[in-house]
Protein backbone atom coordinates (compact mmCIF):
# COMPACT_ATOMS: atom_id res chain seq x y z
CA UNK A 1 0.00 0.00 0.00
CA UNK A 2 1.81 3.05 -1.44
CA UNK A 3 1.47 6.44 1.54
CA UNK A 4 0.43 9.69 -0.23
CA UNK A 5 3.01 12.74 0.16
CA UNK A 6 2.84 15.04 3.03
CA UNK A 7 -0.50 17.83 3.06
CA UNK A 8 0.79 21.10 1.68
CA UNK A 9 -1.43 23.09 4.69
CA UNK A 10 -3.85 22.17 7.43
CA UNK A 11 -6.34 23.75 9.18
CA UNK A 12 -5.47 24.89 12.69
CA UNK A 13 -8.65 24.20 13.99
CA UNK A 14 -10.46 21.00 13.04
CA UNK A 15 -7.08 19.45 11.48
CA UNK A 16 -8.44 19.05 8.02
CA UNK A 17 -5.56 18.52 5.35
CA UNK A 18 -5.19 20.05 2.37
CA UNK A 19 -3.21 19.26 -1.06
CA UNK A 20 -3.23 22.79 -2.84
CA UNK A 21 -0.43 25.34 -3.38
CA UNK A 22 -2.91 28.33 -3.06
CA UNK A 23 -4.67 26.55 0.23
CA UNK A 24 -2.83 28.58 2.79
CA UNK A 25 -4.47 31.51 4.61
CA UNK A 26 -7.85 30.73 3.07
CA UNK A 27 -10.91 29.73 5.48
CA UNK A 28 -11.07 26.18 5.88
CA UNK A 29 -14.85 25.92 6.02
CA UNK A 30 -14.63 22.06 7.09
CA UNK A 31 -18.96 21.07 7.12
CA UNK A 32 -18.32 20.24 11.02
CA UNK A 33 -21.82 19.13 13.13
CA UNK A 34 -22.08 22.48 15.05
CA UNK A 35 -21.25 24.10 11.49
CA UNK A 36 -18.47 25.20 9.06
CA UNK A 37 -15.16 25.26 10.37
CA UNK A 38 -13.93 28.92 10.96
CA UNK A 39 -10.16 28.06 11.01
CA UNK A 40 -7.83 28.74 7.98
CA UNK A 41 -5.09 27.00 6.57
CA UNK A 42 -1.39 27.69 7.88
CA UNK A 43 1.48 25.99 6.02
CA UNK A 44 2.43 22.80 7.64
CA UNK A 45 5.53 20.89 6.08
CA UNK A 46 7.26 19.57 8.59
CA UNK A 47 6.65 15.59 8.86
CA UNK A 48 6.14 16.22 12.63
CA UNK A 49 3.24 17.88 12.14
CA UNK A 50 1.37 14.92 10.63
CA UNK A 51 0.03 11.32 11.16
CA UNK A 52 -0.68 8.88 9.08
CA UNK A 53 -4.32 8.62 9.11
CA UNK A 54 -5.09 5.39 11.61
CA UNK A 55 -8.31 5.11 9.12
CA UNK A 56 -6.67 4.41 5.43
CA UNK A 57 -2.90 4.24 6.62
CA UNK A 58 -1.98 6.58 4.51
CA UNK A 59 -3.33 5.26 1.60
CA UNK A 60 -6.36 7.58 1.07
CA UNK A 61 -8.12 4.96 0.00
CA UNK A 62 -12.00 3.99 1.48
CA UNK A 63 -13.54 0.87 1.81
CA UNK A 64 -15.14 -1.03 -1.24
CA UNK A 65 -18.31 1.19 -1.03
CA UNK A 66 -16.37 4.68 -1.13
CA UNK A 67 -13.26 5.97 -3.72
CA UNK A 68 -11.52 7.44 -0.82
CA UNK A 69 -11.09 7.57 3.10
CA UNK A 70 -13.51 9.82 4.53
CA UNK A 71 -11.77 10.42 7.72
CA UNK A 72 -8.94 12.14 6.03
CA UNK A 73 -10.60 12.95 2.24
CA UNK A 74 -8.57 10.55 0.23
CA UNK A 75 -4.31 12.57 1.52
CA UNK A 76 -3.77 9.96 3.65
CA UNK A 77 -2.87 12.00 6.39
CA UNK A 78 -3.96 13.81 9.88
CA UNK A 79 -2.81 16.97 11.44
CA UNK A 80 -1.03 16.08 14.62
CA UNK A 81 -1.30 19.55 16.40
CA UNK A 82 -4.52 21.47 15.55
CA UNK A 83 -4.39 24.18 18.06
CA UNK A 84 -3.46 27.84 16.31
CA UNK A 85 -7.11 29.57 15.65
ZN1 LIG B 1 -11.07 23.38 9.82
ZN1 LIG C 1 -7.63 8.21 5.66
Amino acid sequence: MEIKALPTGGCGKCGRAAQSDNIVGTRCANPLPEGPCTGSYRATLAPADWIVCSCCNGSGSGSKQAQRCARCEGCGWSYARPQFP
